[in-house]
């Protein structure tokens, strides 16, 4: 007799549909039949600048200590980003991505019937890792693609532990100002947490920002999340981290997995933070990718949210599943956002200016050939 074990799992993970990554290039070149030097992925938001150079000297020295476990406190990185924002090492969680901070605040402070909020269409683990540890989501329904502050704090109830606001918002690209965050935040009782998730605070343009770090005197209950994944060109390395007051990242330290940040990762996001050059042109690129990519939406007659990432969300109409295979087809990886509950739309992440434009190019014969 065989066990049926799916039917054994936990309820909350019974529940769950796997989180869908973007295409891997190899993948697409299987699939397709397609030289894997000829494909662009332009699907999860990665930096096409390639690695700071700064960054791939340091993760290659500390390759000649892959035989010794890792700092598990992360003191040189602690010491570094705590310089840089004004706080001290014990306000700080290193996580495995800012993914691992994430769950480790869900983890810390939700269980079974707990509530977690967060906004319609954002990002995809925010209500898995809440299902995964037998909490309940309330997705409240977005405004205009972005987040409705005030639905949102009119959804916090007794049961409500968390509160997720990703700012700026993947995958709508959608951002929130500094006053709407502050009157969200008033409104907010003080034992419930707020995550602020700035995984592309970096991107963000006008001096409008609402910085997470400046408001977390006046908030304790406030938990902000930042990424070496994005702008900083480390995605694949797996480090990102919380600034919370030293509180809560005493509650975060105790679910953390003892060795969360590997050597390389370590050494590689702490050599980064010194290459403000590199910062500078992942910013650069970005403001004239987006634009490029705007303008040719534009041409094609396409909507698309205006976006303060480094991608687009661009409405292709009903037939978006056949248009990303159109793209597929020659070459160009984007990401389907179906399951974010946008059919209509793929998401566009912003490349070098070249593939951009063969991105549009693909895009725009795609459209040609459906229509013809
Ligand atoms: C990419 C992204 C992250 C960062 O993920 P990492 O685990 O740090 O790679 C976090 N939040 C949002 C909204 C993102 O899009």
């Amino acid at each position: 007799m065989s066990i049926d074990f799916k039917s054994r799992a936990v309820a909350g993970v019974r529940g769950l549909q796997p989180y869908q990554p973007g295409k891997p290039i190899d993948e697409v070149a299987r699939e397709m039949g397609l030289d894997p030097n000829q494909i662009i992925k332009l699907a999860s938001n990665e930096n096409p600048l390639g690695p700071s150079s700064m960054a791939l000297d340091a993760a290659r020295q500390a390759l000649d200590e892959m035989c010794l476990y890792p700092d598990g406190n992360g003191f040189n990185l602690k010491q570094k980003l705590a310089a840089r924002l004004s706080v001290t090492p014990a306000h700080l969680t290193l996580g495995n991505g800012s993914n691992d901070v994430l769950e480790l605040v869900i983890r810390g402070f939700a269980c079974a019937g707990d509530e977690v909020v967060f906004s319609q269409y954002a990002f995809a683990v925010y209500p898995i890792s809440t299902l995964a540890a037998g909490a309940v989501g309330i997705a409240v329904a977005a405004k205009g693609w972005g987040h409705d502050l005030d639905a949102m704090a009119e959804a916090i109830n007794d049961r409500t532990r968390i509160v997720f606001v990703a700012n700026p918002n993947n995958p709508t690209g959608t951002a929130v100002g500094r006053a709407a965050i502050e009157s969200f935040l008033r409104k907010v009782p003080e034992h419930v947490i707020v995550v602020l998730d700035e995984a592309y605070c970096e991107y963000f343009e006008g001096d409008e920002f609402p910085d997470g770090v400046d408001l977390l005197s006046d908030y304790p209950n406030l938990v902000v999340t930042r990424t070496f994944s994005k702008a900083w060109g480390l995605a694949a390395l797996r480090v990102g981290y919380a600034v919370s007051s030293t509180d809560i990242a005493d509650v975060l330290n105790r679910v953390r997995q003892p060795f969360n940040v590997d050597t390389i990762a370590l050494a590689a996001a702490t050599a980064v933070l010194d290459d403000d050059d590199y910062l500078q042109r992942s910013r650069e690129v970005n403001r004239k990718g987006l634009k490029q990519l705007a303008a040719g939406f534009e041409a094609l007659g396409l909507e698309y949210i205006p976006s303060s990432g480094n991608f687009i969300a661009v409405d292709v109409g009903e037939n978006a599943g056949q248009v990303f295979q159109g793209l597929l087809r020659r070459g160009v990886i984007v990401r389907p956002i179906e399951a974010y509950g946008m059919p209509r739309h793929l998401r566009v992440s912003v490349g070098l200016e070249a593939e951009n434009a063969r991105c549009l190019e693909a895009l725009s014969e795609v459209l040609e050939s459906m229509n013809g």
